[in-house]
């Protein structure tokens, strides 16, 4: 009974108040098609979108998930397709009048007990991978550090069974930029918060070329650089001794081969789930995401909170439109105004790009039939489960606190994966209707399918199924107790992901909104 095997007409409608569902049939639905409830489909209307179940005046509000995401633009008779072309977008929500923290969610039952296997670190954080990183202060190293990983991985590696991997943290970043511009700030921190993942034991290796403007005491602190420098944990290329390329990889290798052997004596150790750093995000996203995979994570979010752990969900632009409800469930008046600031810097800096925020969705999100960035944004909270928001962070900060955060980054996958790896993420968590092979090396990414034909389709790149969901073959809990279960495996090394076991690493982006020079 998955959703290729369907014969019913099928319809899924979120809130009592809604006046469309989506169509859950793959391949869509014919005209003439009828349903249980004595609808009747007026013309054919594709998988995923919407189909009017009431007359739709003209002006009158297209309502989903029991919040106005449109106005029609024409009438629309029952049965009939409602899609972007029949809709006006409402206008963004004002920041000021908002309800802070006036529906704030008191705590759920702690959930005791839960474990995993991870590797402590001695600044207190736990790794689910054991993974040598280096760190590289500017791109102008990067194929050099590139070069020098390949031969570690070939002819070290193997030699400390122990350590899962090697990974270089290159970038753009690091000279002809604007360092010392508002917002440079943010991609400094990231660069020096990723070395610090909690997957990397905790502690950088630094590859520096020497001349550029991202120094080394300016990436990693003036605290932190004397302890690397005494322990040669910082290879300065254009330093004398090195007289040639080959000296240079043989010290990236020299400082490699040192760490790992400190990486390789470690070993898996039970861990309380609270030690969970679980970044959440979505991709790809279609009008299934916001009812079967996005509240099957936000159930497991939910789980994740009551065991104690960090659950992290971003994409400013992506919540934009449902920051009402979002500043009503802070904890605090404090947090909401935390939220409203990081929401407001980036209304600006949209504003100075001469952007808004009809650059989102994609064409493939609106195929998938998300009309506009109102019914994705009600779609996409859905991840943040219903626990309350306990703290908010900038861009490239790292979160230090339990519960639920919004760490505000930008929508794009890759740059919201990378800053949630600076967070401190251990665990990642990608939500997709549309499919993508995404991928981190840093952190496991456990990817959820929001329709059953996805997950079929790529069998091997989909580590859940929760299309399920819509066609009733399982709950919202029991896929969410799936995803809890599958972290747990995952983060101690149990099972492996789809894009851990085909390699699917995507390159870390940095989010930089100062000025080039
Ligand atoms: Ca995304």
């Amino acid at each position: 009974m998955r959703g290729n095997m369907l014969r019913e007409p099928l319809y899924v409608q979120v809130h009592p108040q809604d006046n469309v569902a989506i169509i859950v049939n793959e391949g869509g639905l014919p005209r003439g098609a009828a349903f249980a409830s004595g609808l009747v489909l007026t013309e054919a209307i594709p998988e995923a979108h919407k189909v009017a179940l009431a007359d739709i005046a003209q002006d009158a509000p297209v309502i989903r998930y029991g919040v106005e995401i449109g106005y029609a633009t024409q009438p629309i008779p029952r049965g009939a397709w409602v899609h972007e072309g029949l809709m006006s977008l409402p206008s963004p929500p004002a920041l000021d009048h908002l309800p802070l923290a006036t529906s704030s969610p008191l705590p759920m039952p702690p959930l005791e007990g839960r474990t995993f296997q991870g590797f402590l670190n001695p600044d207190g954080s736990v790794g689910t991978k054991n993974i040598l990183g280096i760190t590289t202060t500017v791109q102008c190293v990067a194929a050099t550090v590139d070069f020098a990983v390949r031969r570690i991985k070939a002819e070290l590696l193997p030699l400390y069974p122990n350590v899962d991997d090697v990974i270089a943290i290159t970038h753009s970043y690091g000279c002809g930029v604007a360092i010392d511009a508002p917002g440079a700030e943010i991609p400094i921190r990231t660069l020096r918060n990723l070395s610090l993942n909690p997957n990397l034991g905790g502690a950088p290796l630094v590859v520096s070329l020497g001349c550029e403007k991202l120094q080394p005491v300016r990436l990693i602190g003036a605290d932190a650089l004397p302890v690397l420098q005494q322990e040669n944990y910082l290879v300065r290329l254009q330093d004398d001794h090195h007289r040639s390329f080959g000296d240079m990889v043989a010290a990236i290798m020299e400082m490699a081969e040192r760490r790992l052997v400190q990486l390789n004596a470690r070993q898996r150790v039970t861990r309380p789930a609270s030690d969970l750093v679980v970044g959440l995000q979505c991709g790809g996203s279609d009008a299934f995401s916001g009812v079967t995979a996005n509240p099957a994570v936000g159930y497991a979010a939910d789980l994740l909170v009551r065991a104690g752990a960090t659950v992290m969900f971003s994409e400013v632009t992506e919540v934009r439109d449902a920051i009402a409800i979002l500043t009503a469930r802070c904890a605090t008046p404090d947090v909401a105004r935390d939220l409203l600031r990081e929401i407001s810097w980036y209304d600006d800096y949209l504003l100075r790009g001469s952007v808004d925020r009809t650059a989102n969705p994609t064409p493939g999100n609106k195929q998938g039939g998300l009309a506009n960035i109102v019914e994705k944004a009600m779609g996409s909270i859905a991840k943040s489960g219903a626990s309350a928001i306990s703290s908010v962070t900038g861009p490239g900060e790292r979160v230090t606190q339990k519960g639920l955060i919004f760490a505000a980054t930008p929508a794009s996958d890759f740059i919201c994966g990378t800053l949630q790896l600076a967070a401190s993420m251990n665990m990642h968590v990608f939500t997709t209707g549309r499919g993508t092979p995404y991928g981190l090396a840093m952190a496991p990414v456990i990817k959820v399918a929001s329709r059953s034909s996805l997950a079929q389709r790529w069998s091997d790149l989909i580590d859940v199924d929760a299309g399920r969901i819509a066609t009733g073959d399982a709950t919202i809990e029991d896929v969410g107790q799936q995803i809890f279960d599958l972290i747990l495996d995952v983060a101690s090394g149990r099972k492996q992901t789809c894009a851990d076991h085909w390699g699917l690493h995507n390159e870390f982006v940095l989010f930089n909104p100062a000025p080039v020079t």
